[in-house]
């Protein structure tokens, strides 16, 4: 690959080359940048390092741009970004780290463009391209990342060992980039991270998140919690997910393994759609399953209430991973909780008043509980596969055909507690909430339209049958 042609297309290339030039600074463009260019991606973020001082490069690159770019200083980590219309230049200056035992945080101290890159977490992020003048365009590859890439490998470029008890996220890293890239994780490489991963225990979730969330979002994520099953990751920060693994057998009875039945779930679920909480969905749908298997000789193995207890179970993992508590929690907790659901619509004989009720429940989520549904079909039968999807495909259009005629879908009560309370000359109190749920109790039931002129009608009825007696004007 011709890196230096690669820099003659890009002004910034240039600018930074002038600008490291005027202050007599050895400067490379280094890491991801370098490693998404050779393997034909598309990276807008550019760290460039030199050796010396990061600020005053940046400094003098926003003077090559006249000003016009915004510039952020961040004395304390000795850094500097300037930030383009459509990417972001980092520099710094080039470092040397060592670490102690108990903290991830490293002594850093100023050093050479190999220090820099030995202290780096991959072999294919170890790799720099020279913008000085004696070898513009040059690339400079000391752990042969170039050969790594061709081989599809995640390695590191020193001790793994070292590596990873250093700075334990970077086992989480190696996941990440492996099931980002597609590419295997070095045995040695691996092994290591076996080795260390109750290291992990000094992360914070918050940091452990990002690179879970990451991997969630790849094409196929069941490759990457593969590897954080295998090397035992997993078991640090979601022992929940450990535990769906395994199968019991009673009797010649077993049910399936119910981790690579919800990794078949998430990767269906990939397919269809590139929502981080509906992948979430699918990862908590089956997560109580262990905690409410039970076995019974007529009927097997039995998991009664899972969707329930995995909607309880929801809030506390979501904490202590350090996912947002909002309504993102809230929709996945739904999803979980709704799940069986639809399963239950597919008789024939389904009434109307079932398909309200989860119009109502599911309100604007329905689509995404379908196919949450969808993909929770796993069986390797083809026939049942087709069977089970055409059942959904009637129930969709039962639940399309209720919403057209009754809107029950964001179904807004058609009598507010403030009417209630107005008709009756009531203070706020417990009665105004029991005559509002008896009218929605009704809609839902079918037994009134969802109109306001049926709901008063109703309120009037359920009023008298209670004793109380309309406001009289004077
Ligand atoms: P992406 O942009 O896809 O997250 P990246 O490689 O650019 O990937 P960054 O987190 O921005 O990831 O890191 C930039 C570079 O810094 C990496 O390519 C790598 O060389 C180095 N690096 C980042 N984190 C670590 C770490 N924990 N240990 C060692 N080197 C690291």
């Amino acid at each position: 690959m011709n890196f230096k042609e690669h820099l003659d297309q890009n002004e910034i290339f240039s600018k930074v080359a002038k600008a490291a030039e005027n202050l007599g600074l050895e400067t490379y463009v280094v890491g991801g940048y370098v490693r998404d260019l050779i393997l034909g991606r598309v990276n807008k973020d550019l760290d460039f390092t030199c050796v010396g001082s990061g600020i005053a490069l940046a400094e003098e690159v926003a003077k090559q741009f006249e000003y016009h770019v915004p510039l952020s200083v961040f004395k304390n980590f000795g850094t500097a970004m300037l930030q383009l219309e459509d990417s972001e230049l980092e520099f710094v200056g080039a470092r040397k780290e060592s670490y102690r035992l108990e903290s991830r945080k490293p002594i850093v101290e100023n050093g050479t463009l190999e220090e820099d890159l030995e202290r780096r977490d991959f072999t294919i992020n170890a790799m720099a391209i020279s913008l000085n003048k004696e070898n513009y365009g040059d690339l400079l590859d000391p752990y042969d990342g170039v050969g790594d890439i061709k081989r599809k490998l995640i390695k590191t470029p020193t001790d793994p060992e070292v590596t990873f008890s250093d700075d334990p996220l970077r086992m989480m890293r190696a996941v990440r980039f492996a099931s980002q890239l597609n590419f295997d994780i070095d045995a040695d490489t691996f092994f290591a991270l076996t080795k260390n991963a109750s290291r992990l225990k000094i992360i914070s979730a918050e940091r452990i998140i990002v690179e879970l969330n990451k991997i969630i979002l790849c094409d196929k994520p069941s490759y990457g919690f593969k590897l954080l099953f295998a090397g035992k990751l997993l078991h640090e920060f979601f022992p929940e997910m450990v535990e769906l693994q395994g199968v019991d057998s009673v009797d010649d009875k077993s049910h399936k393994d119910n981790f690579y039945h919800t990794l078949q779930v998430l990767d269906n679920v990939c397919q269809v759609s590139d929502s981080l909480w509906l992948r979430w969905a699918a990862i908590m749908h089956d997560i109580a399953k262990p905690a409410t298997k039970r076995f019974n000789a007529k009927a097997g193995w039995t998991f009664h209430g899972h969707e329930d207890k995995g909607a309880r179970m929801t809030p506390g993992i979501f904490k202590r991973l350090k996912l947002p508590m909002d309504e993102r929690m809230k929709y996945v907790q739904k999803l979980v909780r709704l799940h069986l659901r639809p399963i239950a619509l597919v008789k024939d004989e389904v009434t109307d008043s079932a398909l309200r009720r989860l119009l109502f429940d599911a309100g604007d989520d329905i689509e995404d509980l379908m196919k949450l549904c969808r993909a929770d079909i796993t069986s390797k039968n083809n026939k049942k596969v087709k069977r089970y999807l055409e059942n959904f495909d009637k129930v969709e259009q039962k639940l399309q055909e209720v919403e057209e005629k009754d809107q029950v879908r964001n179904f807004q009560p058609p009598i507010s507690g403030e009417e209630i309370m107005e008709t009756f000359d009531l203070s706020p109190s417990k009665i105004v909430g029991e005559i509002k749920e008896e009218i929605k109790e009704a809609i839902l039931e079918g037994k009134i339209h969802n109109s306001p002129e049926e709901a008063r009608r109703l309120m009037l009825e359920i009023a008298e049958s209670k004793g109380i007696s309309t406001k009289t004007k004077s």
